[in-house]
């Protein structure tokens, strides 16, 4: 494994802000931390670096252990929220910045620093200052400069936070590539799932300063450990009297279990060939999703949501409907039971 953590703790006062959290990471790969805020995801990330000491624990690099190793001894790239640049320096001169604090020779510089301006799109914009770049330049500028110095491991911390929905889509796109292409091994955080199931090779969700799953985004979307991942990655209904609905009579009252919309049938009375199978339930509300209804229904006391194709027969408001569920997820002791 090229990055390894092992039990890292680390509390501000009597706060824990990570606790066991133990990871690792394959060479090349991009991984998002993904968590609601106050997660405990940026502390990792600043541990990783060495800009935070941990409690306990161990962080190997390379299967070099690097507790001891000063942050800039680290090879760790850092992307910041904010970019982070030198106001006062242009477009060249930050990202040639972490080779010059290395005495690297000024023409070899100046030979990487043109060859990164152009992987990055940016040529002819060299000698331009910070203030004179749009938010998705800066973070373009940002990410060549945490790399130029050719680390083994890229952090980045929440790197499209500061842009606007629609460039931050395509520089998404934009840094997997890059990032892929380099084979640099990097995390980012992120608090947003579509863009951890976006962009992530593999994902590690965090909770209250734990991990609570670790995955590629399609083994944490459809089989997620706890109801926490469940209810945070895609949408999900989450119940604790499942045993009220047909076909899973089994499960006991109080346990807490999940539904995905796209596994809920919702119809007029009628409308399903097996009527056997379905539930009755009331339609509470209903909103539009663009390509299909978002209907709430009410099952016996279960507020569930499903989706209902814009082609077939609008439902209404209050009207009793029928139900037909394909899959439920059991959170029950160890594991989840998936029950179909
Ligand atoms: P966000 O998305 O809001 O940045 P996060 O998941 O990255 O959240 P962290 O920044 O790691 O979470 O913070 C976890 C908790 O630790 C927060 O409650 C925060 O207030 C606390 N914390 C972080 N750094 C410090 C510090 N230097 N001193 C005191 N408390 C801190």
């Amino acid at each position: 494994m090229y990055i390894e953590v092992k039990n890292l703790n680390k509390s501000f006062g009597s706060f824990r802000a990570s606790k066991n959290v133990s990871f690792s990471i394959e060479k090349g790969n991009l991984v998002a931390l993904l968590g609601p805020s106050g997660s405990g995801k940026t502390t990792i990330l600043r541990m990783l670096a060495g800009l935070e000491v941990p409690d306990s624990g161990d962080i190997f690099i390379q299967g070099k252990c690097v507790n001891d190793t000063a942050p800039g001894e680290r090879e760790i790239g850092f992307v910041f929220q904010n970019y982070a640049l030198f106001r006062h320096m242009t477009v060249a001169e930050n990202i040639g910045f972490g080779l010059q604090v290395k005495k690297v020779k000024k023409d070899v510089i100046q030979k990487r620093v043109e060859e990164l301006i152009s992987l990055i799109g940016l040529t002819g914009l060299e000698k331009r200052y910070p203030h004179q770049l749009s938010g998705g330049q800066k973070q373009r500028v940002a990410f060549a400069r945490a790399i130029a110095p050719n680390p083994s491991v890229l952090l980045l911390d929440e790197p499209f936070a500061a842009i606007d929905a629609k460039v931050r889509k395509e520089l998404r796109t934009w840094l997997k590539e890059m990032i892929h292409k380099l084979g640099v091994t990097s995390i980012f955080v992120t608090h947003d799932q579509e863009e951890a199931i976006d962009v992530a090779d593999e994902i590690i969700v965090t909770n209250q300063g734990s991990i609570e799953q670790k995955g590629t985004p399609v083994e944490i979307y459809k089989y997620p450990v706890t109801p926490f991942v469940a209810h945070f990655i895609g949408e999900s209904s989450i119940i604790e009297n499942a045993g009220v609905l047909k076909g899973f009579q089994a499960t006991k009252e109080g346990i807490k279990s999940v539904i995905r919309p796209e596994f809920i049938e919702i119809g007029r009375i009628g409308e399903f060939s097996n009527p056997s199978a379905t539930d009755k339930g009331v339609v509470s509300q209903i909103g539009f999703h663009g390509s299909s209804w978002e209907i709430i229904v009410d099952v016996k006391g279960c507020k569930l949501t499903g989706y209902r194709s814009l082609e077939k027969e609008p439902l209404q408001v209050g009207e009793e409907v029928s139900v037909l569920i394909h899959r439920l997820y059991v959170f029950e002791g160890e594991g989840t039971k998936i029950l179909e």
